[in-house]
């Protein structure tokens, strides 16, 4: 098995930036775990297996024999795939944003992109982000992190992120999505965010992004040497 470096984290608290930052500076292998994530939802809400937020679960499950998840990593972030259609952009919209949680937390589509996320991770050194990394997908990862920050900051980090996206979402609406993803993240069945007991926390808040990472890429180069 290769070097893993696991980051887990509430949404918001910087895991995305910092992850592929690092992922350049030590040329280590970029996995967001939530990306595969996201693609199912995208897949359930164009196989109209969501309607009105009720999720038809069985029709989720049924999606995940035809669903090809692809991730390409470029220096300018991650591609990632649904079925060869490049849908990077695509699955960071409100409407998948609004369902993603309640979706993966379908233990078999927990099981089935668990499956993918070691697969992508064999025999490669790799930094991983996510939520169930240092608990469940790889409890034995070489380095392990927990990132948090106060949940009105993290609203405020996602909300400059989509507007320079060109979205169109107000504070209240993204805070109040944050809220209920934390809400249900932690109390899924299967793969809860939740810290794990040798995970080292990093509190954002009040740190820029080059603070956290001169923080976790120490902790990395201490532990390969
Ligand atoms: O990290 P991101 O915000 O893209 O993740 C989207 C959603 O996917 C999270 O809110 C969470 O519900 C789910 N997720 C998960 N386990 C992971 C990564 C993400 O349940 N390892």
């Amino acid at each position: 098995m290769g070097f893993i470096v696991g980051i887990d984290g509430t949404a918001g608290s910087g895991k995305g930036t910092v992850t592929k930052n690092i992922a350049n500076k030590l040329k280590l292998v970029n996995i967001d775990t939530g990306s595969t994530y996201r693609c199912v939802a995208l897949a359930a809400l164009r196989a109209n297996a969501i309607n009105n937020g009720i999720i038809d679960e069985q029709k989720v499950i049924d999606l995940l024999d035809k669903i090809l998840i692809e991730i390409e990593n470029t220096p300018n972030g991650d591609k990632v795939f649904l079925n060869g259609e490049d849908v990077t952009r695509r699955i960071r919209e409100k409407d998948v944003t609004q369902v993603v949680s309640p979706v993966s937390s379908i233990k078999e589509v927990r099981y089935k992109m668990v499956e993918f996320q070691r697969k992508m991770a064999e025999g490669k050194d790799v930094i991983m982000e996510g939520r169930d990394i240092c608990t469940y997908v790889f409890p034995n990862a070489d380095v392990k992190i927990y990132l948090d920050a106060t949940e009105e900051e993290r609203a405020r980090r996602r909300l400059l992120e989509m507007q320079e996206k060109g979205m169109q979402i107000t504070y209240e609406e993204v805070l109040d999505n944050i809220r209920k993803r934390d809400y249900n993240d932690k109390i899924k069945e299967i793969g809860a965010l939740k810290l794990a007991p040798d995970s080292i926390v990093i509190d954002t808040t009040n740190l820029t992004i080059e603070q956290v990472e001169e923080k976790i890429v120490k902790i990395i180069n201490e532990k390969r040497k």
